[in-house]
């Protein structure tokens, strides 16, 4: 199970050392912000990332990898994770659990032996300290078939060390944060063209985990979409009421981005001066719709101007208003 960071590159170099035939997977649960950054510039899908994904990591791994969308399912994991979340809204422990009980299924399935990853004792915080450890493979239902090639030999010897598949001797004793064994393992090993592992995770991210709670916390028990953990990390988010947030476009890509995925929602737009489009969210009544014009005033190229005009649409449904820009000190308290 690889990210395509450097440690998972090394598990890969120091099984192959050993003549063991080798399948990568690498899961995308949806949140590495390249990925999220992509969906809304290019209008890309999941399907279409995944692909390039799978054969960028062939390329650079020298195996068969295979990415697997997993966005969707994921969400199971963020509405109410076991173990918790971390600092900010990442729920570390489950995510590995669910991850490697997917890769236990294709383990199963194709009748691999055993799974490996390229985790580190020590190195994260919340999921690979030993106590994480032990638990994350019990309760992916892998004990004894999950290996750790880097820090194998800090951990209790494996069935396929006892049977002989694997060789413990060629194994590691890699713990805690310096990286520094692990790039001089890399110069010794030949490996190269390795980057962050996925590009980070954006549950990770205060700035992502502001948005996804105020979301929960408002949702009035709505499931989280997909789409919806797109939108986290697209435009500013301003919640005008209990009931009403707005999401403004920051740049053309993010208009379009609304304009193409979120028509079932009302979208507001300056028509006479270049400005943004902004999605509304929740059921806004008469009252809210000028307020959600004066915003998207304040956004336009028409934020001096005594006012501007500003339309609202939904479908066929299109609602224009003349309205003076918001203010900045209402801009401040609205923002999320
Ligand atoms: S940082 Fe994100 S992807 Fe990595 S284990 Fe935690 S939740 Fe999962």
């Amino acid at each position: 199970m690889i990210s395509g960071g450097l440690d998972s590159l090394l598990a890969v170099a120091v099984l192959a050392k050993q003549g063991i035939d080798l399948l990568g997977v690498h899961f995308l649960n949806g949140f590495t912000p390249e990925n999220l950054r992509r969906r809304v510039n290019g209008l890309v899908s999941m399907d279409d990332i995944a692909e390039k994904r799978g054969m960028a990591l062939s390329g650079l791994l020298g195996i068969p990898v295979r990415a697997i969308d997993i966005s969707a399912d994921f969400l199971s994991v963020m509405k109410d994770p076991p173990h918790g979340f971390g600092k900010n809204v990442n729920p570390c422990i489950d995510c590995r659990i669910f991850l490697l009980r997917k890769a236990a299924e294709i383990m199963r399935a194709e009748d691999y032996d055993f799974i490996f990853t390229g985790e580190v004792l020590g190195q994260r915080p919340m999921s690979q300290h030993l106590i994480a450890m032990r638990s994350v493979e019990k309760e992916s239902g892998l004990t004894g078939r999950l290996l750790r090639p880097l820090c194998a030999k800090l951990l209790k010897p494996t069935e396929m060390e006892e049977k002989g598949l694997v060789d413990r001797k060629m194994l590691l004793d890699i713990q805690g944060r310096s990286r520094k064994r692990q790039m001089k393992l890399a110069e010794e090993l030949g490996v190269e063209g390795y980057g962050a592992p996925a590009g980070g995770c954006a549950l990770t991210d205060i700035n992502y985990a502001r948005k996804y709670i105020d979301h929960i916390e408002h949702s009035g028990g709505r499931d989280l979409s997909v789409r919806d953990t797109v939108l986290f990390s697209t435009g500013r988010h301003l919640r005008l009421s209990g009931s009403i947030k707005i999401v403004v476009g920051r740049k053309q890509e993010e208009n379009e981005y609304f304009e193409a995925e979120w028509t079932d929602h009302y979208l507001a737009m300056t028509p006479d001066v270049p400005g943004p489009t902004v999605v509304v969210l929740g059921d806004p009544g008469p009252d809210d719709f000028p307020v959600i014009a004066a915003v998207t005033a304040r956004y336009s190229d028409g934020k001096n101007e005594k006012t501007v005009r500003v339309d609202i649409v939904r479908g066929e449904e299109k609602m224009e208003f003349e309205v003076p820009p918001a203010s900045e000190e209402d801009i401040a308290l609205w923002r999320i």
